[in-house]
């Protein structure tokens, strides 16, 4: 088969490398293009980027030149990690030069007719892309976009326990690494011996996203799950995977026998979703894994679950306020980035959406 030909957009930067990263020796996508600020335009990414990511950096790209983030990319498939301050013209510009966009950035994630995807959560609301070809008079481009790296592992958790029990209420607090931030991200004057009580637009995301992604499509539109979220977004001193801590309400509790913990935890770890049917290259075989231990899941340890693909949850027990309570640790460069946009991608492969016309 031939492999269809993949550009990153910000490739130089945090979630940039991790795709580069996540991409090499892929079944179905080649990396052909690179790109980033015109800062780095023009020189090669060997030498521009200041690779951070634990392995070595691929041979295969160091000598690729880095290109502007313009149409005239020689590939089929382009991968966003561009900031949000300048993402949402540049994807666009894309889409409608033909580019099939799979976007990591905020810009687009809500707009009414772009589908903000996990492909566990919700794979129909891909349907929606035809309607955004038609809408935007774009013959063969598109835009998908990623939750918030905090949203992703939220979201995954969710998932089990909607389906099974049912939600009303989610009041979550959450404890993010540095790396959510970005290289340099924040000075390490500010973040050691710290935590910052303050994400900007964090919060919004955290309350918003969950309602589209666990929400219904309907023609021609998305209808909100009818739930409430509260977040608490918190920016903690570890590098890589974001803890989140969860109470939860069940709408249906009162009308049903109320389900035991052992129940809640079985929904949780027994759950697998089209990904895993249909064995994408970048599945978790479990998307949720469920740890006993009273002091787990710990970013340190278990952010790796998986390939750091796989979503770990811990500390199940009963909320005297709610109704049940749990940890949530996902890696947010991986599942929660790049990770997640491949495996979007990738679920978009298996539905025919990246064919060549
Ligand atoms: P980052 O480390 O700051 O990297 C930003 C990248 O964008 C760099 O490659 C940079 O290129 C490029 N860039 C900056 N300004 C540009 C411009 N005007 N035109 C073209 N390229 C430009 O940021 P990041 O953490 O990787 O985040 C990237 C995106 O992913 C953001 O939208 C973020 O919200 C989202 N995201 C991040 C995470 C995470 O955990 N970090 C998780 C989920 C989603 P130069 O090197 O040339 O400046």
């Amino acid at each position: 088969m031939n492999r269809i030909r993949v550009g990153i957009l910000g490739a130089t930067g945090t979630v940039g490398q991790r795709f580069v990263q996540l991409l090499q020796g892929h079944p179905w996508f080649e990396i052909t293009a690179l790109a980033a600020s015109s800062a780095s335009a023009g020189r090669p990414y060997g030498e521009i980027c200041r690779w951070k990511v634990s392995a070595e950096m691929p041979p295969t790209v160091r000598d690729m030149m880095v290109e502007e983030c313009a149409p005239g990319l020689d590939c089929d498939l382009v991968f966003s990690a561009l900031p949000g301050e300048v993402a949402g013209p540049i994807e666009e510009d894309l889409a409608a030069a033909g580019y099939f966009v799979s976007s990591n950035a905020k810009n687009h994630r809500l707009d009414p007719d772009v589908p903000l995807l996990i492909p566990e959560v919700n794979p129909d609301h891909i349907q929606i892309i035809s309607h955004q070809r038609r809408q935007r008079g774009w013959e063969r481009g598109f835009i998908v976009t990623s939750p918030n790296c905090s949203v992703t592992q939220l979201v995954l958790a969710l998932k089990p326990l909607l389906d099974s029990f049912g939600l009303s209420t989610v009041m979550v607090t959450t404890m993010q690494a540095i790396s959510g931030a970005g290289y340099p991200g924040l000075p390490s004057w500010d973040i050691l011996d710290n935590v910052i009580p303050h994400i900007g637009g964090e919060e919004e995301k955290v309350e918003t996203e969950p309602l589209k992604l666990l929400g219904r499509l309907e023609g021609h539109g998305f209808q909100p799950a009818p739930m409430a979220i509260s977040a608490q977004c918190n920016r903690v001193n570890t590098v890589e995977g974001h803890l989140e801590a969860v109470s939860v309400r069940l709408a249906r509790k009162a009308e049903t026998t109320n389900p035991t913990v052992g129940a809640v935890v079985e929904a949780l770890r027994s759950f697998t979703a089209l990904p895993q049917e249909l064995d994408l290259p970048s599945a978790p075989r479990r998307p949720i894994v469920v740890r006993e231990e009273e002091d787990r899941p710990q970013p340190r340890y278990d952010r790796d679950e998986q390939g750091g693909m796989a979503v770990v949850v811990g500390r199940v027990r009963e909320c005297p306020v709610l109704d049940y309570k749990f940890v949530i640790l996902g890696h947010n460069t991986v599942r929660g980035a790049a990770g997640g946009s491949i495996l979007n991608a990738e679920l978009l492969m298996a539905k025919g959406y990246l064919r060549n016309q």
